[in-house]
């Protein structure tokens, strides 16, 4: 049974753009190739723009999509200044990684690209050594490219978090040394794990997803802290809670139960009787936050890319985001299950919940 929580409150040529390295180069409110924000990742020398370009879609993580519009999508973001893309081998069995490096063909050295390790299926996981070594290189190759810019552990939750101190995090910082990537960070949904292991070992950046939107912001009170210390840099994924907070129908495996999905619908629906779209205010809200250095949306049309970009250019409107807050603050802080029962943290405060699911970023 899965319980919840209630009330609580992804260098070469991409070294070349001469980014500033300045803490914020620009604002939200403004969508042209030289004006989308962007904000130095943590301690790296990256600058990622504030909206990144999530590519789990392009695995047809979420729906069958069509490869040739995923390209134009792909290439719209990088004309119109988003600089940040984030893959994994997972996101498609592989599928994601074949796209993205073929979308990215003679673009690479204007993108800031992440990908990940230690997760190859819904059910695998390897996050040992040698695993690690031989799975970039296959990243590598799929991707088109002979380094990444951060090289995430894929949802480390689902390892010993001593393996992944010990030898997983290690192995990646050996592979920075051969040149393979830039920079390392780790991925998950349990915050504490993502804090205790920032705190075990350097890490340059941290992505986590889920934790910070409409319906869950839990974020700010337990990782924010340590990532500040430390100078870790933070990812926020999955804005849209992975499509539940948009007029679209969740996909068959989210994680949240039923009822988290009902509160998220009836948001929809008030949005759409005033003529105003829950994704793009969802978008809007993580966009504004000022300790996350870029928002991860997945993205696979250029229709998606439009409106996402369009959030920069629209606050969110006071009143519906109150009236938004209101109709999901029954479900407000609902927190599912994932990964490894050692690595959970506090899914058993008391409150319990059902539907647990694996879900698929
Ligand atoms: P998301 O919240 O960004 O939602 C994506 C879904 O919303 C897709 O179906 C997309 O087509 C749809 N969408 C996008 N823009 C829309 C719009 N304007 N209107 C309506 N629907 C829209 O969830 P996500 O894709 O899971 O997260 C973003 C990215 O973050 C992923 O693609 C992945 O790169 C990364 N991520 C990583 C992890 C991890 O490392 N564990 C977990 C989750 C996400």
């Amino acid at each position: 049974m899965a319980t919840q929580r209630i009330g609580q409150s992804d260098a070469g040529a991409g070294r070349s753009r001469g980014r500033s390295g300045e803490n914020v180069v620009s604002e939200p409110g403004e969508t042209s190739a030289a004006a989308v924000g962007q904000r130095r990742l943590g301690k790296t020398g990256l600058s990622v723009s504030l909206l990144g370009f999530g590519a789990s879609p392009l695995g047809d993580v979420f729906g069958l999509t069509d490869p040739g519009e995923s390209n134009r999508a792909v290439h719209l973001a990088i004309e119109r200044g988003i600089n940040y893309f984030d893959v994994s081998p997972y996101y498609g069995l592989t599928l994601a990684e074949e796209r993205l490096g073929k979308a990215l063909a003679g673009r690479r050295g204007l993108v800031t690209l992440s990908s990940k390790c230690g997760r190859y299926g819904g059910d695998e996981f390897d996050f040992s050594a040698a695993r690690i070594t031989a799975g970039v290189e296959e990243t590598l190759r799929r991707l088109g490219t002979d380094h990444l810019d951060i090289l995430l552990a894929h949802d480390v939750e689902f390892a010993p978090e001593e393996q992944i101190v010990e030898e997983t995090l290690p192995a990646m910082r050996r592979l920075v040394d051969q040149g393979k990537t830039r920079y390392v960070g780790i991925s998950g949904y349990p915050l504490g794990m993502l804090g205790r292991v920032a705190e075990a070992v350097p890490i340059d950046c941290i992505l986590t997803y889920c934790r910070y939107n409409l319906l869950t912001d839990d974020l700010n009170g337990r990782l924010l802290s340590v990532t500040e210390r430390l100078g870790v840099g933070v990812i926020n994924a999955s804005p849209l809670c992975m499509g539940l907070l948009s007029d679209r129908a969740a996909p068959g495996w989210h994680p949240a139960p039923a009822r988290v999905q009902e509160a998220a619908r009836r948001a929809a629906e008030y949005c759409r009787g005033r003529g105003l779209s829950l994704a793009r205010i969802a978008l809007r809200y993580c966009l504004d936050h000022p300790g996350v250095a870029s928002t991860l949306v997945g993205m696979a049309t250029s229709a998606e890319v439009e409106e996402n970009l369009s959030a920069l250019e629209e606050p969110v409107p006071a009143e519906a985001l109150a009236a938004i807050r209101e109709i999901l603050a029954p479900v407000r802080n609902y927190v599912w299950p994932s990964g490894l029962a050692e690595n959970a943290d506090g899914w058993d405060d008391g409150v319990s919940g059902e539907d647990a699911g694996e879900g698929k970023s």
